[in-house]
């Protein structure tokens, strides 16, 4: 059958999550001709104020950006974005560090913030032909036997079924929870024993404080600081430290232990963040974990993606941009099996699941690498040979940043050519690099 569109008509989809991977889900889906309610819990956010100390801005990059590319959202949604082409580590003490991320200092991620970037997309779905978006809808019940779905609204208890349902509803999903509950989906959720927290830089005379063209790192060995740049000028810091212990949140009570604190150990934030112990003391503590589940579809009629399917902890700057790609994988199964949902969910979930297990463990692996080798001049040589080697052996050396960041290889492949590239070059690179450790050590040695 045929709509005044010249589509095929297809079973309606009902998407839950109007997050970030819901709403270009939505967009993808109406593209390809779907009918697509998207449930949302939360009201419009676009209504409201955000929420404190929860500005989260992204770093987005070209796995991301592709996604928007193919749908024609990337310049709307990059207008608001600032490029950072390099870390800036700022030690205790001393000079400034600028380690550009890739060989020519060309390549950029670009600092977003999650709430301009989901109302972008929000506007994007609603937009879209089909697209019916549900605000203050909260998916409470699922049977993903049936695709039978109650929501709470404020009018009472809502109830649905749908041919199709997506869940997209984030780390904490109701959808996976259905399908643990119904269907035998084994679920994990790994927790760090490190918690988030914001705190703002302002501009200072209309300009930035900090230097808007890189993301700041302060290193500090079992913790660290980062800082991204927003289009208002000021900054977006956020503290990654342990939640309990004498290093961690819960150790820091009174204003004076706040700022001695950070006398001590983020001397140069102090001059430039004049609300800090306000927004210490008011803003929350953010939990980080790693999702694991398993399988992520039933029967080709039920299926997570995102978060809701695989949250990872943000430092490789990839969740959202993980996401995105799910949304054009899923779009490419549908294409590939004529929009037969029974084998496109089942392909989608072969072709992601090794993909978004690697980029889980990398990001584990990168925390270690920001908060503590960044800093010392042997993680600085390995950059230094790294960016050599991609001059030298254009596309056949490619660093492991460059691979995540700036190309859209899929992460498994990643993470087997990054092997097989140390295997190669291992023997020369680890004689070089404890040469230049030795020589290091024999440098401060000098009087
Ligand atoms: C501190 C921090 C820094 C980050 N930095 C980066 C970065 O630099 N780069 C990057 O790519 N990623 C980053 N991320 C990760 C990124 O934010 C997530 O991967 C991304 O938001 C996931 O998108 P999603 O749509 O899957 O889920 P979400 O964005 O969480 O959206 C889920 C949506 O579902 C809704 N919902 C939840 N439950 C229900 C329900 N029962 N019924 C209906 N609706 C429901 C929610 O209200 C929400 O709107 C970071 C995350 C954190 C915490």
């Amino acid at each position: 059958m045929t709509t005044g569109h010249g589509h095929r008509e297809k079973d309606p989809v009902a998407v839950v999550g109007a997050g970030l991977a819901g709403c270009l889900l939505a967009c993808y889906l109406a593209r390809a001709g779907y009918r697509v309610d998207l449930y949302e819990r939360r009201p419009d956010p676009r209504a409201g104020s955000p929420e404190r100390g929860r500005s989260i801005n992204l770093a987005l990059s070209e796995r991301g950006l592709d996604a928007l590319r193919r749908i024609g959202l990337e310049e709307q949604v990059m207008a608001d974005a600032l490029p950072m082409r390099g870390r800036m580590i700022h030690p205790v003490a001393g000079q400034l560090d600028f380690q550009q991320y890739s060989h020519d200092g060309r390549r950029a991620i670009n600092s977003i913030s999650r709430g301009a970037l989901n109302n972008a997309l929000l506007a994007a779905a609603e937009a879209a032909p089909g697209v019916t978006v549900r605000f203050g809808h909260r998916l409470t019940r699922l049977d993903p036997r049936t695709g039978e779905m109650a929501f709470e609204t404020p009018e009472g208890e809502v109830r649905v079924t749908a041919p199709v349902v997506l869940g997209a509803d984030g780390a904490g999903s109701a959808v996976r929870g259905e399908l643990a509950a119904h269907h035998g989906t084994r679920e994990s959720t790994d927790w760090l024993d490190y918690g988030y927290k914001e705190l703002t830089v302002p501009a200072v005379d209309g300009e930035f404080a900090l230097d808007p063209g890189a993301l700041h790192i302060w290193p500090r060995g079992t913790s660290m600081m980062i800082a991204l740049p927003n289009p208002d000028r000021s900054f977006t810091c956020t503290m990654f430290w342990p939640t309990e212990g004498p290093a961690g949140f819960a150790a820091l009570r009174t204003p004076a232990e706040i700022e001695d604190h950070f006398r001590t150990h983020y001397p140069d934030v102090v001059p430039l963040a004049p609300d800090l112990v306000d927004d210490y003391l008011a803003n929350p503590v953010g939990r980080l974990g790693t999702v694991r589940c398993s399988p992520w579809q039933v029967e080709g009629r039920v299926a997570l993606l995102g978060d809701a399917a695989h949250a990872i902890v943000p430092f490789y700057g990839q969740g959202a941009n993980c996401g995105f790609e799910d949304v054009v994988e899923l779009d490419r199964c549908l294409t590939e099996t004529a929009g037969d949902w029974g084998r496109a969910l089942p392909l989608f979930e072969r072709r992601r699941k090794e993909n978004t297990d690697a980029i889980a463990e990398m990001a584990l692996a990168n925390f270690v690498e920001m908060r503590d080798k960044v800093a010392s001049p042997v993680f600085r040589f390995v950059k230094t040979v790294e960016h050599a080697l991609e001059r030298a052996l254009p596309g056949r050396f490619v660093s492991r940043y460059e691979l995540v960041s700036f190309s859209t290889v899929p992460y498994a492949q990643v993470q087997r050519r990054v092997r097989r590239q140390q295997r190669a070059l291992g023997g020369t690179a680890a004689v070089l690099a404890a040469g230049l450790a030795v020589g290091g050590r024999l440098i401060r040695r000098k009087p």
